[in-house]
């Protein structure tokens, strides 16, 4: 059986390998190593080094596509802001359903001071002047129907929020997993 004449690549030390054999351990430093024959001339290569390699290979790889999932998701997630009217101005980032809940709140809150306070000057007036008491209620109505009218813009808001939630988790989560690949 014809037998090679081999030099470990890791230690130098010589080796002698069956021609058949495509891997062998060092004898010396106890390196696992791979056979290569290239234009009738035999070496040997690390075997731990060629997988370091493809580790890295495979790492760039992940790190690609979870960044193309990323933009993936912030592309749909921008798409679903828009449908809803609560899209991004001028190419930023889509409003936080947080801060339009908020918004909303807050117009709430602000026309149900603003009726009260109508009311009760419309109130004083009629006391005093004799205006028509229906004026009064007629304030009173429109302040209840614009308030009942953003309570339930609030309410559909509820959905938004969710997705909103569920993207940023998932986001969070991609991101996590885009560092431990990277870290690799
Ligand atoms: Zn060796």
């Amino acid at each position: 059986m014809e037998t090679l004449s081999l030099r470990c690549s890791n230690c130098g030390a010589p080796l002698q390998a069956d021609a058949s054999a495509r891997q062998l351990s060092c004898g010396h430093c106890g390196v696992r190593l791979r056979v290569v024959g290239q234009g009738g001339e035999w070496f040997t290569e690390v075997l731990e080094e060629l997988r370091a390699d493809q580790r890295a290979l495979r790492s760039q790889v992940d790190a690609i596509r979870i960044q193309r999932e990323i933009a993936q998701l912030d592309r749909q997630w921008e798409s679903v802001a828009r449908r809803r009217g609560w899209g991004s101005r001028r190419g930023g980032a889509p409003m936080s359903p947080v801060r339009v809940r908020k918004g909303l709140q807050l117009a709430i809150a602000l026309i149900v001071a603003l009726g009260v306070v109508a009311f009760w000057l419309i109130g004083r007036r009629a006391g005093a002047h004799g205006v028509d008491e229906q004026a009064r209620w007629g304030v009173l109505s429109a302040v209840v129907l614009v308030a009942i009218a953003i309570a339930f813009t609030l309410r559909a808001t509820g959905s938004y929020q969710k997705a909103y939630e569920l993207c940023q988790q998932r986001r969070r989560h991609l991101l996590q997993l885009l560092e431990r690949v990277r870290g690799d």
